[in-house]
């Protein structure tokens, strides 16, 4: 757990998500501020603060991760239509929590390329 870290709160306890899914290496829980009809967010309980910086030791852990997003997708029931999933790293990205998470996003049509 990193001090003063909003999303290491969430895994602690210490502050309250909209949970979908949870074990012992990872967490998803539903984004506060939806910028779709499914907006959830999926992260390690690790602290890991960004994909820049990932290293090979994390390499097990982010695959464990990218196959619960496919799960949660298809039982959130947006995997038919299609999604986006989606790492935002650092300033240009406009990354503001440094503890990484897959945006998963669904329920609406997106366009390409991205804003
Ligand atoms: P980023 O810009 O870092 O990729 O995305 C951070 C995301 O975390 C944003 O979509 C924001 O709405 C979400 N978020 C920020 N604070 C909270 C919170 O306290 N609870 C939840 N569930 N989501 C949050
Ligand atoms: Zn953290």
């Amino acid at each position: 757990m990193a001090e003063d870290c909003l999303f290491c709160k969430i895994v602690a306890g210490d502050i309250p998500a909209d949970k979908v899914f949870e074990d012992d290496d990872l967490l998803a829980f539903k984004d506060i501020n939806p910028q779709a009809p499914v907006h959830v967010l999926i992260i390690p309980k690790k602290h890991v603060p960004s994909l820049d910086g990932l290293e090979e030791g994390d390499a097990a852990l982010m695959g464990k991760l990218m196959v619960a997003a496919s799960r949660i997708a298809r039982d959130l029931g947006v995997s038919g239509a299609g999604y986006r999933s989606v790492f935002n790293t650092n300033k240009d990205a406009c990354q503001e929590v440094f503890h990484i998470h897959l945006h998963l996003l669904g329920g609406r049509k997106f366009s390409w390329p991205p804003g």
